[in-house]
């Protein structure tokens, strides 16, 4: 079949995360996967720095900005904590989210780790990825959210692997996505992995046999918000490319349009991406193709992170401009006027219908 990308395949795949040091605790040099994550950084010639104690210290900085782009540049290889191995639900995109890693490269000035994680925005890449995995067993068949979800519930138990971290953009350091896909691949059992990002470098995952049990989802947005707010990821078109290439590999894939914005020229822009969308999918037979659309949000907390780290940031954050939701947790955070979402809402329905008819949109909230 004549591969109707290959004429306006030309951008160029986006650089690879190269950290500046890499810090190891010593449980995790114990471990052979955490020994096989430190060989590659070291390869990628990182400063190597084997710590005498598991806790990380010296992550701080002079002031905030600094501490920042210290941790931006720093990968730890470490153990991951057991709070995170007990799994929390993610409504509503998963049954059960677990952490192969916390924290990210990139520089999105709306990051969502922003005020969810605490202290400097060290990358921390967990070398017990084994016993990770394994602690998944327990939980299948035990989902609480899209398994009690008449139209999702066909997904199985679904566990969500994206929610402390982007982990493709850390992929050629850690290897983690890979083994995690196979073993959803060789899990003979209803379950799914899942895992959204905003990076490309999938050609180490296309031949892997993931017995359809993996769906990735591109982060996606307007051309200008991509531009102008998500530092250090790939661009939308090399997304775009990685999601030719993942559907074509018989990956079940998904969008994540997020986080939407009624910027100027909202509907052309938006428009665009979906006209992108579906010339990146043409020709490619029974694409298993999911949606799911979410507004802009803050709380005051990341609001905060977020004037510390990208002080100069352009990014719409006026309280005055919103509206307040209450969290389950007993805050609250500011959301588009109901007006807003309601317009937005309709022209996402209707953009999904005329260009991906064959899309399910999981959620808009
Ligand atoms: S890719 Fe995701 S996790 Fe990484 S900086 Fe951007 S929003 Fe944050």
């Amino acid at each position: 079949m004549v591969d109707q990308m290959e004429e306006v395949r030309v951008t160029p795949v986006a650089k690879l995360w190269r950290p500046r040091r890499v810090l190891i605790t010593p449980d995790a040099l114990a471990l052979p996967y955490g020994q096989a994550m430190l060989a590659r950084a070291e390869q990628s010639g990182a400063e190597v720095i084997k710590l005498k104690a598991n806790r990380l210290a010296g992550l701080t900085g002079e002031d905030a900005r600094k501490a920042y782009a210290n941790a931006k540049t720093t990968l730890a290889i470490v153990v991951s904590p057991p709070g995170q191995r007990r799994l929390q639900p993610i409504p509503p995109s998963a049954d059960w989210q677990f952490h192969i890693a916390q924290g990210c490269p990139a520089h999105c000035q709306y990051c969502y780790l922003a005020g969810s994680l605490s202290g400097p925005p060290v990358t921390r890449a967990y070398a017990n990825l084994e016993e990770i995995l394994d602690s998944l067993k327990a939980y299948a068949g035990k989902g609480t959210i899209t398994s009690k979800s008449t139209e999702r519930a066909g997904e199985g138990t679904t566990f969500e692997a994206s929610c402390y971290t982007d982990p493709l953009g850390i992929e050629h350091l850690t290897g983690a996505l890979a083994a995690s896909i196979r073993f959803f691949g060789l899990w003979e059992a209803p379950v799914q992995l899942r895992w959204t990002t905003k990076f490309d470098a999938v050609d180490g995952l296309l031949a892997i046999d993931h017995r359809g049990r993996t769906r990735v989802r591109f982060s996606l947005n307007a051309a200008s918000v991509s531009r102008d707010f998500e530092g250090g990821t790939a661009n939308v078109t090399q997304r775009l490319q990685a999601l030719r290439k993942m559907a074509s590999a018989g990956y079940p894939v998904g969008l994540t349009i997020a986080p939407i914005m009624p910027i100027t020229n909202w509907r052309q822009e938006y428009a665009d991406l979906f006209l992108g969308v579906a010339q990146a999918l043409q020709g490619i037979s029974a694409v298993d193709l999911t949606a799911e659309l979410i507004t802009h949000r803050f709380t005051p907390g990341s609001k905060e992170v977020l004037i510390g780290w990208y002080p100069k940031t352009t990014l719409d954050l006026r309280e005055e401009a919103r509206t307040q939701k209450r969290t389950k947790f007993g805050g609250f955070k500011y959301v588009y006027p109901k007006d807003s979402m309601g317009e937005m809402r309709m022209f996402f329905q209707e953009m999904i219908a005329t260009h991906l008819p064959e899309a399910k949109i999981l959620y808009w909230t």
